[in-house]
């Protein structure tokens, strides 16, 4: 009754969302912010009748206004159903392990790992620095590889590469593979590398509105480099799904993306709140990683990583632990509302 490819799928394990009680949720990187206050508008006045026909399967006005804000053209947009669909159809359209393997971190989003399995692509993991950063000299000494793909800043790390650091590594690596820069938490404390992607035509770099635009529910994502890549893209999506971001999604998205103003207040609070979630945390002993994204990565000597979410859960705060030996030891915490990060502190002094 089942596929031979369905026995060996091995699926990744999203973040809890419980539906059973109220948690102060910092396992998955939400915002606790509400997005931008534009959006109600259309919401209140929405005129049902336009959901009778299908979106647009091009994603026009959205992509325009992507281009607009980020200073490139439509051509160089892409646009999917979160950015996890985006990096899906990266693997389908860039990696094909035949003359090496795919390269990415040791300690990544656990998604390309399922992604290279679904999709039968071969791929190493790349050990990290001992200071926990991504080595970028280190992938370049991996040849051959059929291309490569990290986040900056990475996850569940947090750690930034600057962008000369992704500059050197970009001029040192073949030309004819692409590499994929998924910038999910960017927009917390790095700079973009969306500016290279004129001199780089194999470079991708991929966006979600999940993170720093407070939209997970509404599932879009997208992509901007060479307008061949996006061409290739817009391939694979159409060989899937022609419609996978709905209408109502990239309506929303498109005012998200306009509200610049909106979006910078809720960045730099977010940032404020970590700046001091982190020294206090030190305060108590604990150990961070330093952050660049909108969670910190931290232990506890005595602790270890299941024990300390174990705890907070019971004290109805979720933070997220990954079973992975060599991170076992961290929790990965979101920063949420100054309230929150209250109690959380509050929690953390009173149980460990
Ligand atoms: C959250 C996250 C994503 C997925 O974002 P969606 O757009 O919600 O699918 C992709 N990459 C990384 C590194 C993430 O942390």
């Amino acid at each position: 009754m089942f596929s031979k490819r369905l026995k060996n799928l091995v699926p990744y394990v999203p973040g809890e969302q419980p539906q059973d009680r109220k948690y102060i949720k910092l396992n998955t990187n939400e915002n606790p912010y509400p997005p931008s206050p534009l959006i109600d508008p259309l919401l209140h006045e929405y005129n049902s009748g336009r959901l009778r026909l299908y979106p647009d399967p091009a994603f026009v006005a959205l992509r325009e206004k992507i281009a607009q804000r980020y200073g490139i053209e439509k051509s160089q947009v892409f646009v999917g159903n979160g950015s996890d669909e985006v990096l899906a159809f990266c693997f389908y359209a860039f990696f094909d392990s035949l003359e090496g393997e795919l390269l990415f971190p040791e300690f990544t989003y656990s998604f390309y790992p399922v992604y290279g399995d679904l999709l039968g692509i071969r791929y190493k993991k790349v050990p990290l620095a001992p200071d926990f950063n991504i080595d970028l000299s280190l992938m370049l000494k991996n040849e051959p590889s059929c291309g490569v793909i990290f986040p900056n800043p990475n996850a569940p790390t947090g750690m930034l590469l600057s962008l000369e650091q992704v500059k050197t590594f970009l001029n040192g690596y073949r030309k004819d593979r692409v590499v994929v820069i998924d910038e999910a938490y960017i927009d917390f404390g790095g700079e973009s590398a969306v500016g290279l992607i004129r001199e780089h035509d194999n470079l991708l770099i991929v966006r979600t509105l999940s993170k720093s635009l407070s939209l997970a529910g509404i599932r879009i994502g997208f992509a901007m480099g060479d307008s061949a890549l996006i061409h290739a893209l817009f391939a694979v999506k159409d060989s899937f799904n022609s419609y996978p971001a709905n209408t109502l999604s990239q309506e929303i998205a498109g005012i998200a993306v306009s509200d610049t103003l909106y979006f910078e207040r809720v960045v730099e609070k977010i940032i404020a709140t970590r700046n001091r979630l982190s020294k206090e945390m030190k305060q108590m002993g604990w150990e961070l990683l330093p952050s660049s994204a909108n969670f910190v990565f931290a232990k506890k000597k005595g602790f270890h990583g299941k024990n300390i979410y174990l705890r907070l859960k019971e004290r109805g705060i979720l933070v997220r632990h990954f079973n992975i030996p060599g991170i076992d030891e961290f929790v990965r915490i979101t920063i949420g509302t100054e309230e929150d990060t209250t109690t959380l502190l509050e929690e953390m002094r009173s149980c460990f």
